[in-house]
């Protein structure tokens, strides 16, 4: 039966093809073929996995306290029960030993037949029992795959695929791009996570906020998933299919069009020239940016190389990364931000959502975790100012939002450049130093910033989520979610009037500057510097080059002017046709 699932556009792109369900609450298992000499070794295996998840459970009834319910105790026996009943504890020796498979996956396929059970029954209280069933397995699962402390790689088996989770950190999503996945959808997570935005810039079709999605879809499922609208269409029809088909094709026309622009210069139609960089997440990205003729890179989000590893890289291998990158670069320009982690960019993988503070976007996230774990601040420093000795690198502090935090920044770089003095090594002296402006207290005191640092960019993913109070990675207030809220827009025009004033130049470097929508409105507020990530590069300088500044200022102040969010999507639509 073909349906629909609405959700909310993520990453542009149309995907056709079969769907991988990633459950992350369940510990994934991929099919291995076992050599026949090494098949009772594996029996072995899964009955002390099994011993262990029992152990497990004993465990945890013993650490009951007194006077708890009875229930809860009783809970646990049916688990234990459950554990020892043959179909878990035996059935999948027999697999094992008649298909010759890893423990994993024979576990998997009695899970799968058992949870049928389950569906097909008509009592619904029998049927949510095949919880009980999947809390097992999982447990067994959990000590098959090294403990209960390690996470699954959850982008096996993901070539051609279209992922379906209900979430995905992005530490998840970087593991998955080697994978060759088609698509992603996701049940939590907006159009600004974290996760979204790498999924732009890998060029991977997405739908977020897709809720219950996994639910709904089975591993090998066919499904159209339209990352411009948001849907995703389950059992297409072959008429459906056909249709969306021509429309990919359609868009790869576009983009090859598009692509005779890479060598042209960034100016507007009355001959304005304009920056156009490229934010990149991992150096390999750069030689799309190169190839599409970004003049720099304007964002390079280094946490990314602090993710999928237990020990954080030390000074000499960031350094290596960071050289590599402005090697790359061939003499254009790289601006390097110091670790932004905390909030939904966590190292080890975590889950999004679940941090040990209940505020985490509040709380001790980016320039403040750096300020306060300098142990992880100053190699970076240092690895920053040893890479622009190749180079023309740029220092960007992330979340900057009192002068407090910028003097003890200035003070750690001249500490660094005093030890690599000591050290004998090269650096840049006058390595400019800059901060994004995306906590709106920094926005309204830009001008107190300007005077201090070389250059500013402006993130609007948080300034737009601190402004109006909303969550970039919640989908229930996604909706809120709007570049063009006056305040917003006052907040990016101080910001750009701070810079100007001070005489130094301000970016954007926020997803707004890659949506093409709204560069007509940018370079009318004045925006002569946009960093965007690789895959938006070419349709943003096709729009450059169409824009007359003049009429787009004049747009622009009506916009600034309207209180009406309607009257703001009017004024903007006609700017883009065109209007004067
Ligand atoms: C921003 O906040 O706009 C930004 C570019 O930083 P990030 O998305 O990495 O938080
Ligand atoms: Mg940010």
């Amino acid at each position: 039966m073909t349906f629909t699932i609405h959700g909310i556009s993520a990453s542009k792109g149309i995907a056709i093809g079969r769907v991988r369900v990633v459950d992350r609450g369940r510990p994934e298992a991929t099919e291995r073929t076992l050599d026949p000499s090494q098949v009772e070794a594996e029996v072995e295996r899964f009955r002390r996995a099994v011993d262990a998840a029992g152990l497990d459970l004993r465990a945890v009834k013993a650490r009951i306290p007194e006077g708890t319910r009875r229930e809860i105790a009783a809970f646990i026996d049916t688990h234990l029960l459950m554990l020892e009943d043959e179909a878990i504890s035996k059935a999948p020796i027999t697999y094992i030993r008649e298909m010759r498979c890893n423990a994993e996956w024979a576990l998997k396929l009695e899970r799968d037949a058992l949870v049928a059970v389950f569906d097909a029954m008509d009592d619904p209280y029998l049927r949510t029992r095949k919880d009980d069933v999947e809390h097992v397995v999982n447990r067994v699962q959990i000590h098959l795959q090294g403990g209960p402390r390690k996470k699954p790689p959850p982008g096996d088996a993901a070539t051609g695929r279209i992922i379906c989770a209900d979430d995905l950190t992005p530490a998840d999503t970087v593991l998955m791009q080697h994978q060759g996945v088609a698509g992603f959808m996701t049940e939590f997570g907006g159009p600004n996570s974290h996760t979204a935005i790498l999924a732009r810039s890998l060029n991977i079709p997405a739908v977020v906020g897709l809720h219950r999605s996994a639910a709904l879809l089975r591993d090998g499922d066919e499904v159209v998933l339209d990352g411009r609208e948001g849907v995703v269409i389950v059992s297409p029809a072959d008429v459906v299919k056909w249709f969306y088909e021509r429309r990919r094709r359609g868009i790869e026309r576009i983009g090859a069009a598009r692509r005779k622009l890479r060598s042209t210069p960034t100016v507007t139609a009355d001959g304005e020239p304009v920056v156009l960089q490229a934010n990149v997440e991992l150096p390999g990205e750069s030689a799309g940016a190169v190839r599409d003729g970004a003049a720099g890179v304007g964002l390079y989000r280094t946490e990314f190389l602090f993710m999928n590893r237990r020990e954080p890289p030390d000074e000499q291998e960031q350094f290596e990364a960071y050289s590599e990158l402005v090697a790359a670069l061939k003499g254009a320009p790289v601006t390097i931000r110091t670790l932004d982690l905390g909030a939904d960019k966590q190292v080890d993988g975590a889950r999004p959502g679940a941090p040990a503070t209940s505020n985490p976007a509040l709380g001790l996230r980016a320039v403040r975790l750096c300020l306060k774990e300098q142990s992880l601040f100053r190699p970076q420093i240092r690895a920053i100012l040893r890479a622009s000795a190749s180079g023309p690198v740029r220092m960007m502090i992330p979340m900057l939002a009192t002068t407090t935090e910028l003097d003890q920044v200035l003070r750690i770089v001249r500490d660094c450049k005093r030890e690599l003095d000591a050290r004998d090594e090269l650096y840049d002296t006058s390595m400019p130093v800059g901060a994004m402006i995306e906590v709106p207290a920094a926005a309204i005191c830009a001008d107190i910033f300007a005077r201090r640092l070389d250059f500013l960019s402006i993130g609007t993913n948080d300034l737009i989520q601190y402004t109006i109070a909303i969550d970039r990675i919640d989908d229930e207030v996604s909706y809120l979610y709007d570049p063009l809220h006056p305040a917003v827009l006052r907040l990016v025009a101080t910001t750009i009037a701070a810079g100007r004033k001070a005489g130094i130049p301000v970016a954007m470097c926020g997803e707004m500057a890659g949506d093409a929508r709204y560069t007509k409105l940018l370079l009318g507020m004045g925006l002569r510097e946009f960093s965007v990530h690789p895959n938006a590069l070419l349709e943003v300088k096709q729009i450059i080059g169409e824009t007359r500044v003049a009429p787009a200022r004049k747009f622009t102040r009506r916009i600034l002017r309207s209180t009406y969010s309607t009257t703001r999507l009017a004024l903007i639509d006609e700017l883009n046709r065109g209007g004067r």
